[in-house]
């Protein structure tokens, strides 16, 4: 490991200011295991902590404002989220381990980095190493014609396939979450589907965040009166393992009608995966098997997958059918 300083921040202006120095940590379920590695290797950590960021309180409005220092294990666990937000307490106890969602945050689970293979390889993006332009631009794509059978099938480019981790963010996807961030040039909300980046041509730009900024808060809005909410995960192992497809509703339904649908998608995307077109083939339609299928065809138009993850495409859509299923019963 590369040596690194390591200051303890006690208020957000001190965090704040110490950013220039180099990354925040907090439960370093993510960035510890990179720095092991060598694919982070930040000159310096500046521990968060101490700030006061690890409550869950009502909104006003009668959401939710979640601090990003709150851990996972907490969030799943709450009573509020449990009776308001199934979603997401199903979602987060899916993820990980115990241990590991004892030590993770909420801020941290936004900001999880690709897993895949080659990313994580100490050598890639350098001469002789594999080619990854998530690690070093320009230099390639290993997965493309590699060993791809759990990367991306939307939201792809020639740049890069890497599948967006996190099942918490697919809940907050489903939840229309707002992403509260603190920088050098003050605060700012930014809305969850803006928070995560498409590969695009730069695989190596992941989020919205500016440099120096630190996620402070995340609200959730209050959901529409009768809504329920289901995450599925389908996987290769029952526990500690990332979702080959995973699905987060949110319906409303009255009189064996949707009447109002949000409908997002894990393990297929390259960012947590809002499927509006799936929305669009279920809102105002009766809630049958019949509509639950074209809903998941209407998701999975658009998917490219590759040699080895083609399975995902009909899993996912098997996902998202039976996620339908359990969310309108
Ligand atoms: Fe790198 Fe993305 Fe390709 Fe993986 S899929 S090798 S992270 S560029």
């Amino acid at each position: 490991m590369q040596t690194f300083q390591y200051s303890k921040a006690q208020t957000i202006e001190k965090a704040l200011a110490a950013a220039d120095a180099g990354r925040f940590i907090a439960g370093g379920t993510t960035l510890v295991d990179l720095m092991k590695l060598t694919v982070e290797q930040p000159k310096a950590l500046v521990d968060i902590n101490a700030l006061p960021l690890a409550k869950i309180e009502r909104l006003p409005t009668g959401g939710l404002r979640i601090g990003a220092l709150v851990r996972n294990s907490d969030l799943a666990w709450n009573a509020d989220v449990q009776r308001d937000y199934a979603v997401l307490s199903q979602a987060l106890l899916s993820g990980a381990s115990p241990q590991l969602r004892n030590m993770a945050t909420t801020g941290g689970n936004l900001l999880q980095r690709a897993r895949c293979a080659y990313f994580r390889e100490p050598t890639a993006g350098t001469p002789g190493g594999y080619a990854c332009n998530k690690r070093t631009p320009g230099t390639g794509c290993a997965a493309l014609d590699g060993h791809n059978r759990t990367h991306a099938i939307l939201g792809v480019s020639d740049h890069c396939i890497a599948t967006h981790p996190s099942d918490m963010c697919v809940a907050m996807a489903a939840l229309e979450a707002v992403i509260h961030v603190e920088g050098p040039k003050g605060k700012r909300t930014i809305p969850f589907a803006d928070f995560h980046k498409l590969p695009g041509d730069t695989p190596n730009i992941e989020n919205a965040l500016e440099p120096g900024e630190l996620v402070t808060y995340v609200d959730l809005p209050k959901l529409p009166e009768g809504a329920r909410s289901v995450y599925l995960k389908l996987r290769d192992r029952a526990s500690y393992e990332f979702a080959l497809a995973s699905a987060a509703v949110v319906a409303q339904v009255a009189d064996g009608h949707i009447r109002s649908v949000r409908v997002a998608m894990g393990g297929v995307g390259t960012k947590p995966w809002r499927s509006h077109e799936a929305e669009a083939a279920l809102n105002g339609k009766p809630a049958n098997a019949a509509n639950f299928r074209a809903a998941a065809e209407a998701a999975l138009a658009g998917a490219h997958p590759r040699t080895e993850n083609s399975f995902k495409v009909e899993l996912a859509k098997r996902c998202l059918v039976r996620t339908l299923k359990l969310a309108t019963a």
